[in-house]
């Protein structure tokens, strides 16, 4: 059962809490935290607790910034790596504005605004993401670095993995925060992990990956290491990607498994692959959000290139894996752990819900390895490309009605104008490739 406010005070007085960290993100996924002392505590469940929105990226200006944090008690958590002895936890909030509404701005708003047309059609999400890091080192001066002294590949054991001290670390942690851990293993960079949690409902899942990068950094720092989420860090090695893997049940059944079928996929699962391979310019403007999330998404290092879909290989935007029964699910491929997940989530699934409101049928699956494939072969089977930068992938967005709506125009329209000013940031940039092409050259 979920917890309560009630529960949240018995269990603060019980454990010794002494501070508690009321957390959001901001449009960008970057979590944000205020820590009060418990005997703030009741002020703060009252939903009391007021800050400047004007101070936090994408949410309001100066003259409307009063807003109000109202913590959601279900995500009581105790941090284990800090004292006991007047202990610390966290609440994640939700945004409100002064006059009592949610604020519309909120990320979380946004991913439960679309879980919610999903209730009203029957459905309810599932998510289970896989996130990829790497482990680096710090330099003298104490500063991350991209180098790692680790030489181990795709589930290579210590000694050769020096993360395995930390990612073993993390991993407790995680289980000691209520993580159900699936799975964790090196992965195929040298200094790239990866851990899996167990899936849950879409919201559950949103909190759980912010969690789960604030975990993994700050663990990696007591360990003397810089952990990354950036998507591409090193060039000519594996980026790193946050699969997202997801499916719908209705009446506690998997929503994407039919029994009776060849393929014992529903049309609800064809329909909500129809409806994200339909969308996936737009949602890659929200799943890939950097300008260096783009370095990653090209061929030879098992990243999406292609608008596709397959139940067999992994090189199209969409697998089915093989699991049927309750584990019927899509995975997504595009998604980085750069990106704020409860945008990526709500516009993935309102993708899918848009597929399965219009009975958009996918094009067949495509079970050859696309990238052999020659520009014709591929535009006769009607595959497209994801977008090559930001900027496309920026234009697809703005295009994209249904996946503007699932964002709200609130965040649409500070995404946007954030995201133009880091695309002409780095536009007018030049960059050391640049120069060790041209500069003797010309
Ligand atoms: P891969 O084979 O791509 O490496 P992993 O085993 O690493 O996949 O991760 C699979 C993820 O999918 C896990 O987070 C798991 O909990 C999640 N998952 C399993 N069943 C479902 C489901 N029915 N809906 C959503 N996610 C699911
Ligand atoms: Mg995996
Ligand atoms: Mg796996
Ligand atoms: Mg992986
Ligand atoms: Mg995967």
């Amino acid at each position: 059962a979920k917890l309560t406010n009630e529960d949240v005070r018995k269990l603060a007085k019980e454990l010794g809490v002494k501070f508690v960290r009321l957390q959001f993100t901001d449009i960008f996924g970057v979590l944000k935290n205020v820590a009060i002392t418990v005997e703030q505590l009741e002020k703060a469940l009252a939903g009391e607790l007021m800050f400047d929105g004007s101070s936090i990226e994408g949410f309001v200006r100066i003259e409307e910034s009063d807003m109000y944090l109202r913590p959601d008690p279900s995500t009581f958590a105790v941090f284990p790596w800090r004292p006991m002895d007047g202990a610390v936890a966290r609440l994640i909030c939700d945004i409100y504005n002064s006059d009592g509404t949610p604020f519309l701005g909120d990320p979380r708003n946004v991913l439960r605004r679309a879980i919610k047309e999903a209730e009203e059609m029957g459905y309810s999400m599932n998510a289970g993401p896989e996130l990829e890091f790497f482990l680096f080192h710090l330099d003298n001066e104490g500063r991350p670095t991209t180098v790692t002294q680790d030489k181990a590949g795709y589930f290579d054991l210590a000694p050769v993995d020096l993360g395995e001290n930390a990612r073993r670390d993390m991993v407790l942690i995680m289980e000691d925060m209520g993580f159900e851990i699936e799975a964790s293993h090196h992965e195929v960079a040298p200094g790239q992990h990866e851990i899996d949690f167990k899936y849950s409902d879409a919201l559950s899942t949103a909190d759980k990956i912010v969690t789960f990068k604030f975990i993994v950094r700050t663990t990696a720092q007591r360990h003397g290491l810089h952990a990354s989420f950036m998507p591409k860090p090193v060039f000519g090695i594996a980026g790193s990607g946050m699969h997202m893997n997801q499916s719908l049940t209705r009446n506690g059944e998997n929503a994407f498994y039919d029994p009776s079928s060849s393929d014992g996929l529903s049309e609800v699962c064809l329909y909500y692959v129809g409806g994200v391979l339909k969308h996936a310019g737009a949602i890659t403007a929200v799943a890939n959000q950097s300008v260096n999330s783009y370095k990653r998404l090209v061929s030879g290092y098992e990243a999406p290139v292609y608008v596709a879909w397959s139940a067999q290989n992994r090189s199209p935007l969409i697998r089915i894996p093989a699991k049927r029964g309750s584990s019927t699910r899509l995975e997504l491929r595009s998604p980085d752990p750069a990106c704020n997940p409860y945008l990526a989530l709500a516009v993935s699934l309102k993708a899918g819900l848009d597929g399965i409101k219009n009975k958009i049928t996918p094009p067949a699956p495509c079970n050859r390895n696309i990238y052999e494939m020659t520009p014709g072969e591929r535009a006769a089977l009607g595959i497209g490309s994801l977008p090559e930068n930001l900027y496309q992938a920026l234009q697809e967005l703005e295009k994209d009605t249904v996946i503007r709506e699932a964002l709200g125009e609130h965040v649409f329209n500070r995404y946007m104008e954030a995201k133009r000013i880091e695309w002409d940031r780095y536009r007018i940039q030049v960059h050391p490739w640049e120069l060790e092409e041209y500069l003797t050259k010309f």
